[in-house]
């Protein structure tokens, strides 16, 4: 029997690890350029034949013989290669799906446009906070099939999926699933929002009546075969000395409420514990993190923000204060839509490079527009604008324009907030 990994970066590396060891499958690997220039070739050729790596041009015909491809997320399904493998029928999977059939750990999966990171982070922090060992993974950073190379015992493992990821499941089937919103994104990769909607609601198509599904609340009359509850602001608890910002974290809490309450029986613990992780939040780093204060300015990093609905959800957290707004990226799809921000109460906005241009079209005769080519460019005229009320950098364009990902850059806006 023939099996290929199919992109090697994080989760086709654990994916890889794990097969080798277990001999089951003959394995190869393919991914972009010739072996010898892949990153990972040399501990690759201690894992598998050398001679069962190969470039994408390669794979086209060999891809037709395989028996199981596990196929990275990052590779789009018209790839020439699967195309062929299709027509072969052949089995492909995605990594989630692969972890999955080896792994015997209870699973919540998180997914939605905006809130995964946050959402499934909360989950594993209070799960923990009530006794339980949580394996945390999937998109969030480390791939799921880490889990079958752990010698842990996990009693549970969160993990956050993406629409690219839920592509190819077949048996995944989490006991939890929640679904935090769903608007428009990664309009390069989905025909139509009908499709990026229908690959979400793959999450839930193996769950039953034991399982329960977390949703929004438009997704509420939808036919599931599981368990349902709609996703609402938990308010029922006291946030005055919380750190947490926004409506829309109260509704990601809400999700990891719900989840605590199905995974613990004892609901008194689970209600005093939840107060405790409310009083000692301290944010999620770069999702309205609050960074620093000036004598008249609060600056707050929401440097994930890569689209519009989630630097909605961050300028809304602000309603009652006077608001400088930081927007800017890479200009992906001219069709973006801005008529909600421009009904916002906004004082001044400062936009930065690719969709600079892009953004003061849009804004123009709403607010007060300000364009720069660089961020350090936007960090010199705010120096000189001596602003007052908050300083959010919720950028709402992806980062390639000028930075490596989103980390980068919300690092690098954290180095100069620092100097003003
Ligand atoms: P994801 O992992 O889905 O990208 P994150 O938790 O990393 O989500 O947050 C991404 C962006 O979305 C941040 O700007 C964050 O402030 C915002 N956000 C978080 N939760 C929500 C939500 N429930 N609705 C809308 N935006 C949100």
């Amino acid at each position: 029997m023939k099996m290929a990994i199919f992109g090697l970066a994080r989760s086709g590396m654990s994916a890889l690890k794990h097969q080798s060891s277990q001999g089951r499958y003959e394995c190869y690997a393919v991914n972009r350029g010739t072996p010898k220039s892949w990153e990972s070739y040399e501990q690759i050729c201690k894992l598998i034949d050398p001679a069962n790596c190969v470039d994408e041009e390669e794979a086209v015909d060999l891809m037709g013989e395989m028996d199981l491809i596990v196929k990275s997320p990052g590779i789009a399904y018209t790839h020439p290669a699967l195309v062929k493998a299709r027509a072969n029928k052949v089995e492909i999977i995605s990594e989630i799906e692969y972890a999955y059939r080896h792994s015997d750990i209870p699973v919540v999966a998180v997914t939605g446009t905006n809130g995964k990171t946050t959402t499934a982070t909360m989950i594993n922090e209070l799960l923990e906070m009530l006794g339980k060992k949580v394996f945390l993974g999937g998109n969030i950073g480390i791939p799921y099939s880490e889990v079958l190379l752990s010698y842990e015992s996990y009693d549970w493992a969160v993990i956050e999926v993406s629409s690219f990821q839920l592509e190819n499941i077949k048996s995944f089937k989490p006991r939890l699933a929640i679904l935090t919103n769903i608007s428009p994104s990664h309009g390069e990769r989905y025909d139509s929002h009908e499709l990026y909607r229908d690959a979400k609601l793959k999450l839930f198509q193996n769950m039953n009546e034991d399982d329960t599904a977390i949703v929004p609340r438009s997704f509420y009359s939808l036919n599931l075969p599981c368990n349902k509850k709609s996703i609402k602001a938990l308010d029922q608890f006291d946030f005055s000395k919380s750190k947490l910002v926004g409506e829309h974290n109260k509704e990601n809490l809400y999700c990891a409420y719900v989840c605590a309450q199905e995974i613990i029986e004892d609901k008194e613990l689970v209600d005093s514990t939840v107060q405790k992780y409310i009083d000692n939040f301290g944010g999620v780093e770069y999702r309205i993190q609050f960074i620093r204060s000036t004598p008249t300015l609060d600056i707050y990093n929401d440097g994930k923000s890569t689209n519009m609905a989630s630097t909605l959800a961050a300028v809304d957290s602000f309603e009652d204060r006077k608001l400088h707004l930081i927007l800017g990226g890479k200009l992906r799809d001219r069709t973006m839509d801005f008529s909600e921000l421009v009904n916002r109460d906004i004082e001044s906005v400062y936009a930065f490079g690719d969709s600079k241009d892009f953004v003061r079209e849009k804004l123009n005769g709403h607010f007060s527009v300000s364009t720069h080519s660089t961020m350090e460019e936007l960090f010199e005229a705010l120096k000189s604008d001596e602003l007052d009320g908050v300083l959010l950098f919720s950028p709402a364009f992806p980062s390639f324009d000028l930075f490596k990902n989103y980390e980068h850059r919300a690092k690098r806006f954290n180095e100069l907030a620092k100097e003003l």
